[in-house]
């Protein structure tokens, strides 16, 4: 029995998309994409050349427009990859509390989505790739072999986060950072164009109570029972 090749990793903010799909693309030796990237790093661009986020056209022509480009870490200062934008290293920008904030109206964008989701399934097509974000075994690779939603409670994921920031020794507030992922979830999911949902196919894993190494096992569980 062959391994799934096209594995699509979606669920909420920190509900551990990005710490799953990293180990596991690892383990399988497949590429591994982060398609939030891709979203904020349209919104660090716009708030750095003083687009006004809702200026849909605005931000849309810069989606259409900008080069954006993953890759291996140049720097061996944690980061899981590199994210350029048009050239320049934007890797820890993206994760600047405005752009927390300022993603989700922009992502909400369908000429924004249209413009990332084409150049997501480009790398999808290429197969032996974990991608994860939202939308993509909705959307963007709705044939992947193997579909996981990663949900958790809005208050672990909001802990979760929280540490995260405390890590980096940035300094983080709690009820701040709960407000804000509360706010996220709204807009993910209730926006029309590729709402924040699980597939039909996925397999629904919820980590509230679970550590990374048990939904790793979890997860590799559903890639050896998969028949493609
Ligand atoms: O996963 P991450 O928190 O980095 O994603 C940032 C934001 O990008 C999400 O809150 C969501 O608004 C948007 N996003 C999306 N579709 C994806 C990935 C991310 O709309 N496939």
């Amino acid at each position: 029995m062959s391994k799934p090749s096209r594995i699509a990793i979606d669920g909420p903010a920190a509900s551990g998309k990005s710490t799953i799909g990293g180990l596991l693309a690892e383990r399988l030796s497949y590429v591994y994409f982060d398609t939030g990237v891709m979203y904020r790093a349209v919104t660090w661009v716009a708030l750095q050349r003083g687009i006004d986020l809702a200026d849909e056209q605005g931000v849309t022509a810069l989606a259409e427009s900008i080069h954006i480009q993953v890759t291996q870490p140049t720097v061996a200062d944690g980061r899981q990859y590199t994210v350029y934008a048009d050239g320049e290293d934007i890797t820890w920008q993206i994760r600047r509390p405005e752009v927390d904030h300022g993603v989700s109206p922009v992502s909400a964008y369908p000429g924004v989505r249209m413009a990332l989701t084409a150049q997501q399934r480009r790398i999808g097509q290429a197969g032996r790739v974990v991608m994860v974000g939202r939308d993509i075994g909705t959307v963007v690779m709705p044939d992947a072999e193997l579909k996981i939603y990663l949900d958790a409670s809005v208050e672990e994921r909001a802990r979760r986060r929280y540490q995260e920031i405390r890590e980096r020794g940035e300094p983080a507030d709690y009820e701040h950072i709960l407000r804000d992922m509360r706010r996220r979830d709204r807009i993910d999911s209730e926006r029309d164009t590729a709402p924040l949902r699980p597939a039909s196919d996925a397999v629904i894993i919820d980590t509230t109570e679970l550590g990374v190494a048990e939904v790793l096992t979890e997860v590799e569980r559903w890639v050896d029972q998969s028949d493609p």
